[in-house]
């Protein structure tokens, strides 16, 4: 009997241990620029190696479902909510994921969170090589470990708690230690710390910060998605990402908004949008109603902002090109005036954030032919 009752449990854990149903990942769908690879990332996450309520290998699950191409695991140096079950060592969390990293082919960064009061506030060094290292009672010291590691160290959610750029930054900064900065953590967006990235030629970083359940925090049946760095590397390797990071090369996906250097956003705009019709055929003297077609094969909903000032031409102010479909914009055109002529109608698009709250220009170019 006893026999029996041990092979049973022995069948029963042998069965549990394999997942009931297939896992399925859904694309971040936006594209590659500019010969680079545009990888999808989330460079702050905690697990239960410090105050996180989730075990590391689910990390790389939750990751692999959202559609991300690189995780790091940044626990706390600080705070082990778990240490009476859980051992207490900074290194831990990554070698017990990588299994599950190389299985789903998820690029796993090991990182750690440096958390310290104002004036500092809270680092991130992700790319060290040993998180038990930067354990040391003296916040800068722990920085210049990760540093002499050649850690990338970027700063967290940097106005909370009345957080600000004080003469550690500064410091910090002119050392070269700060390397980057979240403008997107969580729920928050620091257009400050956008001007920051700008003025300083930092890197632009968006990240959750995930303490829950990815589940918890953001719902996927909606749409949600969790904030996202985006890296354009030139491979998806680890060295890819890190010299992609080091030379700024990031934008951040925050909500329905896509913010960051202007390059970037140009070159995902033009990758994504396509007019399929910019050619008309008008009669004089009538209201002449014709569609214009764009299609938009990215998931983002760009929110366009005509400036019109044509008199013959009316169309909508605002228009939302919907992620992954073709929207027809209804415009009427009257004029007197037979023959060929080029109408450029400007618009701002309100989401793609070039400076601090404040959206990219672009212009559609339509031809006429008036007879
Ligand atoms: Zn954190």
């Amino acid at each position: 009997m006893k026999k029996i009752s041990g092979l049973l449990i022995l069948i029963i854990v042998l069965v549990l241990n394999v997942q009931s149903q297939a896992l399925v990942r859904r694309e971040i769908n936006i594209p590659d620029i500019s010969g680079y690879k545009t990888l999808k990332c989330d460079f702050h996450i905690h697990t239960v190696f410090s105050n996180g309520l989730v075990w590391p290998t689910i990390r790389i699950q939750e990751a692999w479902m959202e559609g991300l191409d690189v995780i790091a695991f940044t626990d706390h140096l600080e705070y082990h909510t778990f240490d009476k079950d859980v051992v207490y060592n900074d290194n831990r969390a990554i070698e017990v994921a990588q299994p599950m990293a190389d299985m789903y082919n998820i690029i796993l960064i090991r990182g750690v969170e440096i958390t310290r009061k104002q004036p500092l506030g809270h680092f991130n060094a992700i790319f060290t090589t040993d998180n038990n290292a930067l354990r040391v009672p003296d916040s800068l010291k722990s920085i210049a470990i990760a540093n002499q590691q050649n850690a990338f160290v970027f700063w967290n959610h940097p106005l909370e708690e009345n957080g600000n750029w004080f003469d550690v930054q500064e410091q910090l900064y002119k050392q070269g230690q700060l390397k980057g900065i979240e403008v997107a953590n969580h729920n928050t967006y620091f257009p400050e710390a956008q001007q920051w990235c700008m003025d300083k030629n930092l890197t632009m970083m968006s990240n959750s910060d995930v303490h829950n359940p990815i589940t918890f925090d953001y719902d996927f049946s909606k749409g949600e998605h969790r904030p996202t760095t985006l890296v354009f590397a030139k491979e998806k390797s680890p060295e890819g990402i890190k010299e992609a990071l080091i030379n700024h090369r990031t934008v951040v996906y925050w909500k329905d908004k896509l913010i960051g250097r202007e390059e970037f956003l140009k070159a995902i705009y033009k990758e994504s949008v396509l007019i399929l019709n910019t050619s008309f055929s008008f009669k004089k003297d009538k209201k002449n109603k014709a569609v214009i077609l764009i299609k938009n094969n990215s998931e983002i909903p760009y929110q366009l902002v005509f400036k019109n000032d044509s008199k013959n031409l009316n169309l909508p102010n605002n228009v939302t090109l919907a992620g992954s479909k073709t929207t027809a914009i209804a415009i009427e055109y009257t004029s007197s005036e037979a023959g060929v002529k080029t109408l450029l109608i400007p618009f701002e698009i309100s989401n793609l954030l070039v400076l601090p709250n404040q959206g990219m220009h672009s212009e559609i170019n339509l031809n006429i032919n008036l007879e």
